[in-house]
């Protein structure tokens, strides 16, 4: 029994120690002052020229202007002068697991969960702190990945949202990519499009994604009383619906049912007045414009093959230069794009709710950074665009925690190298990017990422 006393205060005293010295070799706050940066915090207001702000945790506690923000005694200091702070990026669309960025190559058998991991380091390593897939997920190869993944804390990668399995007319009447095809659910009655919500809701999907689009009069399309049923059921769930829309009839149609946002702008024509009216009654719509590839120049397209190749391996950097060198001269006038720019601006002008959209399958994560020029190539400003891709992009996810550097928001922040302001390209020079208030490794991110595929 004695033995056992002593044992006990021995270990006792040796638990005491170890805790003692523990807290020596640690700093006295964990906190950490970040101050010097000029800050762009995601809401809009004008920069903060010579910012500090604390980061303590994973969540920041204080932002301000240098000097008149004070820290805990004992925080770390970090220096940050000659940078420019912005939130991370959000994007609102994207289809992750599908084309295998070191070989170019997408097939019916590429969906793994290390190959949407992969992407979601792709997404973190530019910057980007969530995004949404938007019902392509492979529920005909893998049905369990997208739930599992969503909100999955993943270090170095960005955090995962799915509205689950789109629906379609049919499952045939998705994105016309053979390696597609069959992936949506058809719904063709009121019934089964309200079966197929109350199917979404038990898997706690919170946005449905519907396709408007008959390719081009070769599918069949989703009916107006089908669509009004999977919308009037998602509302009563406490669901909203987000719809793939072709053309402006479709979008007017839309906007009369009730639809909560859009997963691309008008592409058929130009939208009218008519089309701007009924959007400022419906002042809460949102529209991801996810234009389609402007044709860089160039000096442009050679700039943005330096920049990517630290994500892409050798191979893929060759095959972009090739196929560079062999583009005509002269590139055909880019209607398409030309068209969603104008519609882009329009809307913009009209007060539609405007945030970051890529579509992302190929040029996953350093495509948010060519939208954001895109857009302001349209005609946004860069202090707008910045807003669309974090504070807005939140909100439209829901993501309550994101899209500003605010006191009690979650420290998700990028540190570049220059101003976006003045040149929005300038959110590809990337110093740092901060993941719940520490910094990610972009070095071994790097590494991996642009290393050729095994075999
Ligand atoms: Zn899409």
């Amino acid at each position: 029994m004695r033995d056992v006393q002593v044992w006990c205060f021995v270990l006792l005293f040796a638990m005491v120690f170890a805790a003692l010295s523990a807290d020596q070799a640690r700093p006295a706050s964990s906190a950490v002052l970040f101050e010097g940066a000029r800050l762009i915090a995601g809401d809009g207001r004008p920069p903060i020229d010579n910012s500090a702000f604390i980061v303590e945790g994973a969540r920041f506690t204080k932002v301000g202007k240098k000097g008149e923000v004070q820290p805990p005694s004992g925080a770390t200091r970090v220096d940050l002068t000659g940078k420019t702070v912005i939130p991370s990026l959000i994007d609102i669309h994207n289809h992750l697991g599908w084309t295998n960025q070191k070989t170019n190559t997408a097939t019916r058998q590429s969906y793994t969960r290390a190959l949407v991991v992969d992407h979601l380091q792709r997404y973190a390593y530019y910057g980007v702190a969530a995004t949404l897939s938007m019902g392509l997920d492979r529920w005909d190869v893998n049905p369990e990945i997208p739930y599992q993944l969503r909100n999955e804390i993943i270090p170095n990668a960005a955090r995962f949202l799915t509205v689950g399995r789109g629906i379609a007319a049919t499952p045939m009447a998705g994105p016309v990519a053979d390696y597609r095809l069959g992936v949506p659910y058809g719904a063709q009655t009121e019934a089964e499009g309200r079966a197929l919500v109350h199917e979404l809701h038990a898997r706690n999907v919170e946005m449905i994604k519907i396709w408007l689009d008959d390719r081009l009069k070769t599918v069949p399309k989703l009916q107006v009383n089908v669509y009004e049923a999977i919308i009037d059921e998602a509302h009563r769930n406490g669901m909203r619906v987000v719809a793939h829309i072709f053309n402006l009839e479709d979008a007017k149609q839309l906007l009369k049912s009730g639809i909560d946002g859009f997963a691309h702008g008008v592409r058929d024509r130009d939208v009218d007045e008519e089309y701007l009216r009924i959007l400022r009654q419906h002042p809460r719509v949102w529209v991801g414009p996810n234009l389609p590839a402007r044709t860089p120049t160039a000096e442009e397209a050679t700039a943005e093959i330096t920049w990517v190749s630290e994500t892409l391996p050798p191979s893929q950097i060759r095959r972009m230069r090739d196929e560079l060198a062999s583009r005509p001269a002269t590139a055909p006038p880019n209607d398409l794009f030309a068209i969603q720019c104008r519609n882009l601006k329009k809307v913009h002008d009209a007060g539609m709710i405007i945030g970051l959209g890529t579509d992302a399958n190929i040029d996953i994560g350093w495509g948010a950074h060519v939208e954001l020029a895109d857009m302001v190539s349209c005609g946004l400003t860069p202090a707008e665009v910045i807003v669309a891709g974090t504070r807005t992009s939140a909100e439209i996810l829901k993501l309550n925690d994101l899209g500003t550097v605010a006191p009690g928001k979650s420290a998700d922040f990028i540190v570049l190298d220059a101003n976006p302001l003045e040149n929005i390209t300038n959110t590809r020079k990337i110093n740092r990017v901060y993941q719940r208030g520490a910094a990610i490794d972009r070095a071994t991110l790097k590494d991996t990422l642009s290393a050729e595929a095994a075999n």
